[in-house]
């Protein structure tokens, strides 16, 4: 198994429960209530920690209640949060989430009132333990370019694989040395494109020369690997669709796993697709394995 560092967001996840989706300016109450952890990298290492990696998180978190919460429930899976900066007083970043029952959709109002880890922080990370590091293009996007120097530098064994979820200042040039960019259909629809083969052609190899791979809802993923092939899985429905929080996520980390055990792209991209469609059968992230 692979020792995996993921650098992103680590989040309390409010999620309400509800019949359907309400419209605006109208008062609903929740069937249901959820207080768990969530954030990307926090969910794909949840993910990959039970697909039996040996996991470990940085990031930024606040040193008061929920962020106590936060970094017990990561620890509570396995996952180090060593290599995290504690930040005394701050707030923990919430999302408030809107599970509608009737379609399984999920509305998110974040809330974010935490610096993000800078470069000059994962610089004092020590890198040399793992295999792969993770990291997402968050509003420090410009600092990409630096981490991914400090992990070459200190882990030349290491494979690095980036999120974009959102356009990013700064971010075009922190696309060049991944060796996995993993685009979310927002971003790609964002560009004009209006399916993920259209939107990974689109892409300029001297920008993007690594693996791309680009995941569009119910509508599967598509990937291109190093040689400029295009690779094309469908999504696998489960019997009924519970909760999507966290699909791309879910993608994410049954893609990492696949490529950490040296599965072709084709083999990781459709298993990222059906262990993303399982979760979507069931709610939260735990027991997908
Ligand atoms: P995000 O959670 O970031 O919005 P997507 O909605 O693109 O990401 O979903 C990521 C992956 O999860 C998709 O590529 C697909 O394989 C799977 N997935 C998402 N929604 C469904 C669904 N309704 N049924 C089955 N699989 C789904």
């Amino acid at each position: 198994m692979a020792a995996i560092l993921a650098v992103g967001g680590a989040v309390l996840d409010i999620v309400n429960v509800v019949a359907a989706y309400p419209a605006e300016d109208s008062e609903v109450r929740a069937e249901r209530q959820a207080v768990r952890l969530g954030g990307n990298a926090a969910n794909t290492l949840a993910v990959l920690a039970q697909l039996g990696h040996r996991c470990a998180w940085s990031g930024v978190w606040a040193d008061e209640p929920d962020g106590r919460r936060i970094v017990a429930d990561l620890q509570a899976r396995g996952i180090q949060t060593g290599p995290a900066r504690r930040l005394a007083g701050g707030k923990s970043p919430t999302s408030y989430i809107t599970l509608s029952r009737a379609t399984g959709s999920r509305t998110i109002v974040h809330h974010r009132d935490l610096p993000e880890l800078s470069a000059a922080d994962f610089e004092a990370v020590d890198v040399a333990p793992y295999d792969w590091v993770h990291l997402e293009a968050r509003p420090n996007a410009g600092d990409i370019p630096r981490m991914i120097r400090h992990v070459r530098r200190h882990s030349p064994r290491a494979r690095i694989s980036l999120e974009v979820e959102k356009a990013r200042e700064g971010l075009e040039h922190g696309l060049h040395d991944p060796d996995v960019v993993l685009f979310s259909g927002d971003y790609a629809r964002g560009q004009g494109y209006a399916d993920p083969e259209g939107f990974l052609r689109g892409l300029d190899p001297a920008t993007v020369p690594g693996i791309k791979v680009c995941t569009w809802g119910s509508a599967g993923a598509a990937a291109v690997d190093n040689a400029g092939r295009l690779h094309r899985t469908p999504a696998f429905p489960p019997a009924r669709v519970v909760d999507t929080v966290g699909a791309g996520d879910t993608f994410n980390a049954g893609l990492i796993d696949a490529l950490a055990r040296a599965r072709s792209l084709a083999e990781a991209l459709e298993a990222a697709a059906r262990l993303a469609g399982r979760k979507c059968g069931r709610e939260g992230l735990d027991g997908l394995t």
